[in-house]
């Protein structure tokens, strides 16, 4: 080799993307440092060059001093596989993970002269590698859902093991390099090209670089896209060519490009350095120092799509997905957790789960003392936490339950780095319960009542046998009578009710006149004489329907009107042909009911406010009117202003 061209490729390995540092054996003074060791290192090269190795690595002398004396003594390469080190980088500390080889270079009688220390940083690698051990802490903690995701995962962990074992070798070539710079060269660990002309005839080339481009040494003499074809079109070759006319230096970071690889042209990704070749001033070809990074893109881009993947799950989930740090801090909170509490992500980071702006209860609406929180008992004993159900009072005032699962996130050493928590909304679950209890209360107590009257009558009918006037006779039947059709009534709606909250209530339709109808259902009323019952409209309208279900509406309807609106003395019926429908409207000059509590009169068990005592039910007529009425493919409504009245409708398709 000339030596204007010994010297450039002394020159480009100075420039190549691996750390190299000569220094002296005997006395340990460095001799020769490369850019990218400077960068590594973090110093400047005045701090470095000409002085003793351990003068400006003060900070690691104590950890590596004698494994270099080593070498010099000994004659063997050490290496350091990925540690991790603090090291004084510009003035500051950083913790940095770095992979190194003290080389020793012999003379020809075998006598250590050099040390070369060849370094890598991989300092991100294994962040990432750390955020894949997260990501699989999340998702031992998270769902059935996830475990897809975690089979990905540790394919993506033998991955980057690979690409361990890919540095590895790396090193242990660099123990077999050679003692002379140009071997040293020659079996780097770095792949190096050169071309010469403008065709970029492959001029020079590497073992390393050989086994890159998947070709044999039939490649030299031959321009580069002829003896590459596969590489055409990559924007590296263009760089490349650049650099041969302008003579600038460029450097390329994880440059895809195609390479042949098995027979199969593959997209590869490198770290390459471009370095002008001069003669006499003159630019007459091009130096290539390369390294190949494919591995580590790939999991790299692996990791980001299977973060995506697991955002996409987290965030579709049903349930809400909470991470806290060991601090109880949530670092993570998916969408459905988000709109579970009712606050953003932001928002969530600045709250802990024992917020004391947020109420925590126990079902029976005690405060939950902090030691019983699921979050809490995970984090002291390590023991996941299955179903537990909590209130939370929002600052508002609000009141919600969850049901929760935690889980801790444990590190390598056992030792809980924070929990993971899920959780759904089982508010609605809660109240309904908490109705049916309300609802027993009040379905013991009405049924009570007219037990008790009827007890009375008979009571009285018991002790007078023999010697009771007409008159009191007639009265006591009467009183008996009307309290066994109360309970009748009472046994009814609730059968109805269990029977449409188990799917059996069936329609039986049939065509009659709705002027039958409203004849029926208005009797008991027009008997008790108390109201006036005006039925107008379309009265002779045919309808199909279930005959019994519409009488047990309208007398619902009726009922109501008598029960909550005793003043009014006038009850209108309206019967309206509609397109294709009859509308049916009951309506009455009672006390009207408040617009918030109209939507929710329709509701299973619903009672306005009660405070009116005596003015009794089960809340289940109105509910028992609805479900009949959507059967039939109609609606039910109701418009009402307090003080005026209200006006019950319902539709039936015709
Ligand atoms: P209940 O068995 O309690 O009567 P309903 O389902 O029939 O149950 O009615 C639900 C609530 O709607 C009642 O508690 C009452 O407060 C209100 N309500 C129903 N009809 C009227 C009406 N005509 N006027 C005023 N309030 C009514």
């Amino acid at each position: 080799m000339h030596p204007t061209e010994f010297q450039n490729l002394q020159n480009m390995v100075l420039q190549a993307p691996i750390g190299i540092c000569l220094l002296d054996a005997k006395t340990m003074v460095t001799e020769l440092l490369n850019d990218k060791f400077l960068e590594v290192a973090g110093k400047p090269r005045e701090a470095i060059i000409g002085k003793f190795y351990w003068e400006p690595f003060a900070e690691v002398r104590e950890l590596y001093e004698d494994a270099l004396k080593n070498v010099a003594l000994t004659g063997e390469a050490y290496h350091a596989n990925e540690v991790e080190m603090v090291l004084i980088r510009h003035g500051s500390e950083e913790q940095v993970v770095v992979t190194f080889v003290y080389n020793p270079i012999k003379d020809d009688s075998g006598k250590v002269v050099k040390i070369a220390v060849w370094v890598v940083e991989n300092t991100l690698q294994a962040r990432a590698r750390n955020e894949i051990g997260a990501l699989n802490d999340r998702l031992t903690g998270a769902n059935r859902e996830m475990q897809t995701a975690n089979t990905d995962l540790s394919l993506l962990n033998s991955e980057l093991l690979l690409s361990n074992k890919n540095i590895h070798l790396l090193n242990l070539r660099l123990q077999e390099s050679e003692t002379d710079f140009k071997r040293l060269v020659e079996q780097a660990p770095v792949a190096i090209l050169v071309f010469r002309g403008p065709d970029m005839v492959i001029d020079l080339v590497n073992l390393a670089m050989l086994e890159i481009l998947g070709h044999d040494a039939s490649i030299i003499g031959k321009p580069l896209l002829e003896g590459l074809p596969e590489i055409k079109g990559a924007p590296a070759v263009d760089q490349l060519f650049h650099v041969f006319q302008t003579g600038e230096a460029s450097d390329g970071n994880e440059e895809p490009v195609p390479i042949m690889t098995n027979g199969v042209i593959e997209t590869r990704y490198f770290n390459f350095s471009y370095r002008p070749l001069l003669e006499k001033g003159k630019i007459i070809g091009v130096m290539d120092v390369a390294v190949e990074v494919t591995a580590q893109v790939l999991a790299r881009k692996n990791l980001e799509a299977n973060e995506q993947r697991l955002q996409s799950i987290l965030d579709t989930m049903a349930e809400g997905v909470v991470i806290v740090n060991a601090s109880g801090q949530p670092t993570y909170a998916n969408t459905m957790a988000q709109q579970i509490m009712g606050i953003s992500e932001e928002q969530f980071h600045d709250r802990t789960y024992n917020d004391t702006k947020w109420h925590n209860e126990r079902i029976d609406g005690t405060p939950l003392p902090r030691e019983e929180h699921p979050m809490y008992v995970v984090m002291r004993t390590g023991l996941a936490v299955f179903d537990q159900e909590i209130g939370i009072v929002w600052p508002d005032g609000e009141k919600i339950f969850i049901s929760v699962n935690a889980a801790p996130l444990t590190g390598l050493e056992g030792q809980i780095n924070g929990g993971i928590i899920s959780f759904t909304d089982v508010t609605a679950r809660r109240k309904l319960l908490q109705q049916k209890e309300d609802f027993i209360s009040v379905a013991s107590h009405e049924l009570r009542t007219p037990v008790t009257s009827l007890k009375a009558a008979l009571q009285l009918l018991d002790r007078m046998q023999g010697n009771i006037t007409p008159e009191v006779l007639a009265k006591l039947l009467a009183q008996a009578n009307r309290s066994l059709n109360k309970l009748s009534d009472l046994i009814t709606s609730l059968l109805n009710s269990n029977r449409i909250s188990q799917g059996r209530f069936l329609v039986n339709k049939t065509t009659f006149p709705i002027s039958a109808l409203l004849q029926d259902c208005c009797q008991h009323i027009l008997s008790a004489g108390s109201h006036e019952i005006i039925r107008q409209g379309d009265l002779e309208m045919q309808i199909t329907a279930d005959e019994q279900q519409i009488d047990q509406v309208l007398v619902n309807l009726l009922n109501n009107a008598v029960k909550y609106a005793p003043q009014s003395r006038r009850i209108i019926i309206n019967v309206e042909r509609q397109i294709k429908a009859v509308k049916i409207t009951v309506t009455d000059q009672g006390p009207g009911i408040p617009a918030d509590q109209t939507s929710h009169i329709f509701e299973r068990y619903y009672q306005a406010d009660r405070s009116g005592g005596e003015l009794s039910g089960l809340g289940l007529g109105l509910y028992i009117c609805a479900e009949i009425i959507e059967k039939h493919g109609g609606e039910i409504g109701v418009e009402s202003t307090v003080g005026q009245g209200s006006s019950f409708w319902f539709t039936l398709p015709l």
